[in-house]
């Protein structure tokens, strides 16, 4: 068994490969998203929709005992949330480098109906998980897969969303199309995501290179220095609908479905509050509405 890890810093990645660009955004605090739902294109929305359609979860049985009646209740509370740099179109910077996107949305709505002001950081994924774990932030979401291993040092309000792995290639390439063709690949991959994990344990004989950001590692295969990326099917499948220029295509089953939950600290008091925020927003359309907005219909 062969596998080589390259790890590999990059600081300012590649601004400019997605259309809303990431310059200047890193580190920024706000509690604005913005309406930028133009961005969505409807092809990338309703093949997005297709990979991962919406989870519709049950109301807790912590709002289902206290009558669901939230509404107001972490008023005059102010939250550290942290989010990614860019995961489209969950938390990414429009184009006046305001974050948007549908966890941006479905943030704003918590905040709304729960009543509480949030401060926004966004960061690289691993530092973001990171955070969380150690208190320094009250909350993470940016399409955080659910795992049992995460779930042991944080908290996972109940899950929002259905997603999976998918693979990226150039479009020329006809020889990768499923995961057992990545044996003997050069594969780029971002670090501290599920797809590291995934290809560790399903692929035993491939070259992989880890990357802080996604652009980077769909840069890699675009310059030929990677044969493929394996991440998350609707971020891949949003980015190539919107970049019609990439010269990459998603391939493949969707494979280790996940679900996405938002993250708080070990123990929280607040994921209660989150869960019933959720359940509310199952029930009244909220969360349909941001679904549309965002991936088309359900
Ligand atoms: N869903 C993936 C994970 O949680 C990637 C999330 C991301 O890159 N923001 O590992």
């Amino acid at each position: 068994m062969k596998k080589k890890f390259v790890s590999m810093v990059m600081a300012v990645v590649l601004c400019g490969v997605f259309t809303a660009g990431c310059g200047g955004a890193e580190g920024e605090t706000s509690g604005e998203a913005s309406p930028a739902g133009e961005a969505a294109g409807s092809a990338a929305e309703s093949e997005a929709a297709d990979a991962s359609e919406s989870v519709q979860t049950e109301a807790s049985d912590t709002e289902a005992a206290a009558g669901g009646d939230y509404e107001g209740a972490l008023s005059g509370v102010t939250l550290k949330v942290g989010t990614d740099t860019s995961f489209v179109p969950f938390c990414f910077p429009d184009d006046n480098n305001v974050y948007t996107g549908f966890d941006i949305e479905l943030l704003e709505a918590v905040s709304d109906y729960l009543g509480f002001e949030y401060e926004l950081s966004p960061m690289d994924f691993t530092a973001l998980l990171m955070s969380v774990q150690t208190n320094k932030l009250d909350m993470g979401l940016a399409g955080i897969t659910i795992t049992d291993e995460r779930k042991e040092v944080m908290d996972f309000a109940d899950p929002y969303y259905d997603a999976g792995l998918q693979i990226l290639v150039k479009s020329d390439n006809e020889d990768i199309k499923q995961i057992a063709d990545l044996e003997g690949k050069k594969v780029a991959l971002k670090e501290g995501t599920a797809s590291v994990d995934y290809v560790n344990e399903n692929v035993s004989d491939c070259t992989v290179t880890t990357f802080p950001n996604i652009e980077a590692a769909y840069m890699e295969v675009q310059r030929g220095a990677a044969d493929a990326v394996v991440y998350d099917a609707p971020n891949m499948l949003y980015y190539t609908n919107q970049n019609p220029d990439s010269g990459c295509k998603v391939v493949g089953d969707l494979v280790d479905g996940c679900q996405y939950g938002i993250v708080l600290q070990k123990d929280s008091e607040y994921t209660e509050y989150i869960n019933a925020a959720l359940a509310k927003f199952h029930e009244d359309g909220t969360y349909d509405a941001i679904y549309e907005k965002w991936f088309g219909q359900q």
